[in-house]
């Protein structure tokens, strides 16, 4: 079917870059055949009615005419019998009605109809019977021959020969209103007809536009749509290129720091073992040891963020009190806390159950938020820990950490979370590398639960983690 050719033809183009806009091929095609359908029906109307009109028409015209001119000559007729009966003319009068006769047969001829054309044969007799009785009535009546012209006009001939024109007049009256009834219907039906038509056709008009703005609209939607996922697969591309570059710094830095410290202090030690004293010596050992430690840790957190997400992490779960996995972080970082002379505030609430998880990890992510919290919190300030149930859903606890710190801008609560990003407020370029909270995401995530950012009221920063209680 052409129809389909055609929506198949604008589905190929309504595809772009692998989208389909489903074209509504069948609902389309209904409405163009219906709408095609009622076009073919209300044409072949006009063009019937078209033909009745030359043909038909016409020749019920002609008739009508002819019917009428008959009928007027036939009152021309009489009016001149009775005239030249009034005045006594009856030559005038005879040679005038004759003429009048003649006209009349000549019309009827033109009369295409057998029964038309008896009643008015038999109207034009009687109308000649009749004008022979008025002219014998004047004759009696020029002899004062009254009463006897009297009789003529009354007795059965005068009414027989009336009633008989009557006959054929009405027949005659009659076409002529039909015709012109006929005639009035047809101008009713060709007006239907053509506003039948033209409704079809705006019908097929609208329809087809529908679809064609319609498969427009969405085309160009789509066109936007897929333009801006190609504009924000750039930005992020471009961004993550941006914070790989950043992360480069970072590490070269991070990594030549201490492995400086370590060729440093190990280079004095061997020159100086001679001159140093035993405390000397531990001291110089102890720096090059930190320095070795905080290589070792930059280079698990590398690790341990390409082990998670390669899935390649091993997780033990089991239920535990999570009270007892803050104290653990509590405890390796207390001597940080007292350095910055920090208030530590802890509120578990009592009825929180034991909790399925891998006890390592969540530690470690516990530790990373403190820690955090510590690192961006000014000296003698406060941090709250706080442990509840969620009130949305008892089968979750919230754990929290809330900071009086910098705090995070708005806008980055949730970059914060991709790895290598630090946010704006506390980007030195010296300081870490923006893997914690990114290994925190990959755990929580791991424990089906859920870890954000919200900035305090009165300042500071608040992350939340969200956790089942038993792990599904
Ligand atoms: P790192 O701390 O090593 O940079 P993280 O992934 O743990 O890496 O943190 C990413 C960034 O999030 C931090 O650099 C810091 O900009 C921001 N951030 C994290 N915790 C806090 C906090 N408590 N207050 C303010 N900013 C924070």
């Amino acid at each position: 079917m052409p129809n389909s050719i055609l929506i198949r033809g604008l589905q190929k183009k309504l595809t772009k870059g692998g989208d389909q806009y489903t074209f509504p091929v069948k609902l389309l095609t209904v409405a163009m055949v219906l709408t095609l359908g009622v076009m073919i029906w209300m044409g072949g109307n006009s063009l019937y009615i078209h033909y009745f009109l030359t043909h038909n028409i016409a020749k019920d015209q002609a008739l009508a005419e002819a019917a009428d001119q008959i009928l007027y000559l036939d009152t021309i007729i009489i009016e001149s019998a009775r005239g030249a009966a009034a005045t006594g003319d009856d030559e005038f009068d005879k040679k005038y009605i004759k003429a009048t006769h003649l006209e009349i047969h000549s019309k009827i001829d033109e009369l295409q109809d057998s029964t038309l054309q008896a009643a008015a044969h038999s109207m034009d007799d009687a109308t000649h019977q009749l004008a022979i009785i008025e002219l014998k009535s004047l004759e009696y009546i020029n002899k004062n021959q009254i009463k006897e012209a009297k009789q003529l006009l009354v007795d059965g001939n005068f009414k027989k020969f009336s009633q008989m024109r009557l006959d054929g007049r009405r027949a005659l009256s009659e076409k002529i209103r039909e015709v012109s009834h006929r005639n009035l219907l047809n101008l009713e039906n060709n007006i239907y007809a053509a506003l039948t038509a033209v409704a079809a056709v705006a019908i097929f008009i609208f329809v087809a536009w529908y679809f064609v703005f319609r498969s427009i609209r969405i085309w160009r939607e789509e066109l936007e749509a897929s333009r801006e996922r190609e504009i924000t697969a750039k930005h992020t591309a471009e961004k993550a290129n941006a914070a790989k570059s950043e992360f480069l710094a970072n590490m070269s830095h991070e990594l030549r720091t201490p492995m400086h410290s370590i060729i440093t202090f190990s280079r004095q030690g061997v020159e100086r073992k001679d001159r140093w004293s035993a405390d000397e010596q531990a001291e110089n050992l102890t720096l090059i040891h930190d320095s070795g430690k905080r290589l070792l840790t930059l280079l698990n957190d590398l690790l341990d963020l390409s082990k998670l997400e390669a899935g390649a992490m091993k997780y033990t779960f089991k239920p535990y009190a999570i009270i007892s996995l803050v104290q653990t972080a509590l405890q390796s970082l207390s001597g940080l806390m007292e350095d910055k002379n920090l208030m530590i505030c802890v509120d578990i609430d009592q009825d929180t159950p034991l909790i399925v998880l891998d006890q390592e990890k969540i530690t470690q992510v516990i530790i990373n938020l403190l820690s955090n919290a510590i690192k961006f919190t000014p000296n003698g300030k406060q941090i709250h820990i706080y442990v509840q149930r969620d009130a949305k859903d008892s089968s979750y606890i919230i754990l929290c950490v809330s900071d009086q710190g910098v705090g995070i801008p708005q806008d980055e609560l949730e970059s914060v979370f991709d790895k290598f990003v630090q946010s704006s407020k506390t980007k030195t370029g010296a300081g870490g590398t923006g893997l914690g909270l990114a290994i925190c995401t990959e755990i929580i995530c791991a424990h089906h639960g859920h870890i954000w950012a919200e900035n305090n009221f009165d300042g500071g920063s608040s992350f939340f983690i969200r956790l089942p209680i038993s792990h599904p």
